[in-house]
């Protein structure tokens, strides 16, 4: 068994669609990247590509490549399994902390929770996702944007 670790953060910018845990959130404004900027998603791939010492997600996916310009980033998470997949890794579970101010998350973390066990092929039960605020502090409690810790444990096949 390997663990991985994983961080990113991504600010507001206005006329963009929020999109969280590969579900499109109703708020005001959404993230700004060069992908669909979810944040979540991204944090998630660096601890999965960290446990498998397979360098990290701007290593395999380049904001600099016009072929990730707004990209569905489940895609890329779909990609990062098969990375995984061919050094015979399978996730065991993840633990997942989001960071902000605003919108209120909670009411959709088993969307998230059931949309991304899809993708990685386990159990919802495997994939623990937590909302919390910065207190009113710093740049997320000045609500410039958001920011994303993950966890992931991965066994070999
Ligand atoms: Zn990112």
């Amino acid at each position: 068994m390997r663990v991985g670790f994983g961080y990113d953060v991504h600010p507001f910018a206005e006329g963009r669609a929020l999109w969280l845990g590969g579900i499109q959130i109703p708020h005001a404004r959404g993230l700004k990247g060069h992908s669909d900027a979810d944040v979540l998603i991204h944090a998630l791939c660096d601890a999965l590509l960290g446990a498998a010492n397979l360098r990290d997600i701007g290593y395999h996916f380049p904001d600099t490549d016009d072929a990730y310009k707004n990209i569905d980033s489940k895609i890329l998470l779909a990609r990062t399994m098969d990375l995984l997949r061919t050094k015979n890794y399978q996730t065991g579970n993840a633990d997942i902390t989001i960071c902000a101010e605003a919108p209120k998350l909670n009411p959709h973390i088993p969307q998230m929770q059931t949309c991304l066990a899809a993708i990685m092929q386990i159990p919802p039960d495997d994939i623990s996702i937590k909302a919390t605020t910065s207190e009113k502090m710093g740049f997320i409690g000045r609500e410039e944007g958001i920011a994303v810790f993950a966890t992931v444990l991965i066994e070999r096949i």
